[in-house]
């Protein structure tokens, strides 16, 4: 017989009926009572075993993370704490798990210990919703680009082209690293290699997204990215998953209204989807706020959180005007930031970012029109602006807890500014001939965005650490499992 989902059961509008269950067994309670989790919801199912016709053997074979097969009629339950049980006639030890040596026993774990035991923790509570909703949030992804008929466009993972990602690419080699082919003057010879180049794996793939959105109008990329920064924060991976839309005839207000409109979608589609989920996580969090002194405790529950984000606008600031306010905050005036805010031109830090959003302005904010220097050769370069003072139509998406969640612009679509800007910056235009060739052959304006995946997830599930919202996480130092 097919086996039922425990979601389903649980939500069935009729009882006395014989099902099957396979999953899991969380807890065993007094010999008759399973607590079954199939992956399929957060919650458990009840399952009685009928324990004077169960050989003693088969009832100490019952321990958490054992895996059962489960046959029995599913009826109302007499307990309180849940709807529905089965009272088990046939029952079916799958695998043995050693009660003693099983790492995930039924308390409270420190996420550290999780993340030592990454491949067992999607069978807590915790991780299931998680990954629950990271899965719920890839699919909004597609349903959101698809049906504003955006192209999906799968961008190299090995690129050829380094211009952007300087100093933070992985680099790609078939070559024996203990004794690389020289070539005369000594240098490595990349010809040798693989591709007969020098190959890195991608940092982005914006650049080929905009040739794509050249003749595709609208496309959209969600895939792995790396970098290679040996930042050991909260809100970096080595490995993390990217959405890319990039759209043709698009200015920056165009980008900065797809991105809002975006970033709303995707998280109401988890708030409609994922309410049991998000419930417990809204919980979880709860708890470690408790811990906290009362004055670093977030006003506001996830769920709170989640719906201010959905029923705001996000607040639009100028750097300018950006650098203004962080001048005259108190933390610059009494020396708290580690980065005082001097002068116009300064690249705003996490702690900038977070005084805006969290302290200032206290809901998500986009920052547009940043100086030049500090941002990428192909932004946009703004019309009228002073000489030493050139911005570029550029804008960083900000959020409470996470910082930049969003980094995007308005592309420079005119060869001739392009050209000099690389030229001025010593990026190789030979290199990227093909990306040039946009703007030579029916160059438009246009506009799009990155959106770190993990750091959405982050967001929606309350977590605090990157490594806890993707199932492997890839940071220095640690590339486990
Ligand atoms: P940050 O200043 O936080 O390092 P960035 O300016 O390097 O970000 P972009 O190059 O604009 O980021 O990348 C676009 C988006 O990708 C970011 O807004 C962020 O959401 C995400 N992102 C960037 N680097 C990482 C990383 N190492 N791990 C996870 N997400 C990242
Ligand atoms: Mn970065």
């Amino acid at each position: 017989m097919k086996h039922s989902k425990v979601k389903d059961l649980l939500n069935s509008t009729k009882t006395n009926y014989e099902v099957t269950v396979k999953g899991w067994v969380r807890t065993f309670r007094n010999n008759q009572f399973i607590a079954l989790n199939d992956g399929s919801t957060i919650h458990n199912l009840q399952c009685v075993v009928d324990f004077e016709n169960t050989p003693e053997e088969t009832l100490k074979r019952i321990n958490t993370g054992t895996a059962v097969a489960l046959t029995g009629n599913l009826v109302e339950s007499q307990g309180a704490g849940q709807k529905y049980e089965i009272q088990v006639t046939q029952l079916e030890i799958l695998g043995d798990c050693d009660a003693e040596k099983f790492p995930m026993q039924p308390k409270k774990h420190s996420l550290e210990f999780l993340r030592e035991n990454a491949h067992l923790r999607v069978r807590t509570n915790a991780f299931g919703a998680i990954m629950r909703v990271r899965s719920v949030l890839a699919h909004a992804v597609h349903t959101y680009f698809q049906e504003r008929g955006f192209v999906y466009v799968n961008t190299p993972i090995i690129t050829g082209a380094d211009a952007e990602g300087a100093g933070e690419m992985f680099q790609v080699t078939s070559m024996p690293l203990d004794s690389l082919p020289k070539t005369e003057d000594g240098q490595i010879n990349y010809k040798e290699d693989f591709f007969g180049k020098h190959t890195n794996l991608t940092v982005s793939g914006q650049l080929e997204a905009e040739t794509y959105a050249m003749a595709l109008g609208q496309v959209y990329t969600f895939g792995p990215t790396f970098r290679a920064e040996n930042s050991n924060t909260s809100r970096h991976l080595a490995e993390f998953w990217m959405i890319e839309p990039e759209v043709a005839f698009n200015d920056l207000t165009d980008n900065m209204d797809l991105a809002e409109d975006f970033i709303k979608f995707v998280i109401q589609y988890a708030v409609e989807r994922c309410a049991d989920d998000l419930k417990f996580l809204e919980g979880r969090l709860l708890d470690e706020e408790k811990q906290k002194p009362q004055a670093e405790r977030s006003e506001m529950t996830l769920l709170e959180k989640l719906n201010f984000v959905l029923n705001n606008d996000f607040k639009r600031v100028s750097y300018t005007e950006a650098i203004a306010i962080l001048r005259e905050s108190t933390p610059n005036k009494k020396k708290k930031f580690q980065y005082l805010i001097e002068e116009w031109g300064a690249d705003l830090q996490s702690e900038h970012e977070r005084y805006l959003v969290e302290k200032h302005f206290k809901c998500p904010v986009i920052l547009f029109d940043y100086p030049a220097k500090i941002k990428a050769f192909y932004m946009r370069l703004n019309d009228n602006t002073e000489p030493g003072k050139e911005t570029v139509r550029a804008m960083d998406i900000l959020f409470p807890g996470i910082g930049e969640i969003v980094g995007g612009s308005q592309r420079e679509e005119r060869y001739d500014v392009l050209i000099e800007k690389m030229k001025a910056i010593g990026i190789d235009e030979e290199e990227l001939w093909w990306y040039l060739d946009t703007r030579r052959f029916g160059s438009a304006v246009h506009s799009g965005f990155g959106l770190g995946f993990e750091r959405l997830v982050l967001f929606v599930t309350g977590m605090t650490n990157i490594r806890d919202v993707i199932p492997f996480p890839r940071t220095p130092q640690n590339a486990e499992f």
